[in-house]
């Protein structure tokens, strides 16, 4: 039982998890192509799309600020 714990463990090293997460917590501007980490905050987002593009959230991030 031991033994299959650690190999499980192994697998799911902090290495593989890292690509996943990199991938996933990426968000794009979809007016300038400008990625943003999916950690920034929801302000920093609404502040780039109406300060740069005079756009509303939605235009310049559809969807992709609630996935996060
Ligand atoms: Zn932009």
């Amino acid at each position: 039982m031991k033994r299959e714990r650690n190999a499980k463990d192994a697998k799911k090293g902090p290495t593989s998890q890292l690509k996943v997460n990199n991938a996933a917590k990426t968000i794009i501007c979809q007016t300038c192509r400008q990625t943003f980490l999916c950690t920034v905050r929801a302000k920093a987002l609404s502040e780039h799309s109406e300060n740069k593009h005079s756009k509303p959230l939605e235009t310049c991030f559809p969807g992709n600020v609630r996935n996060c």
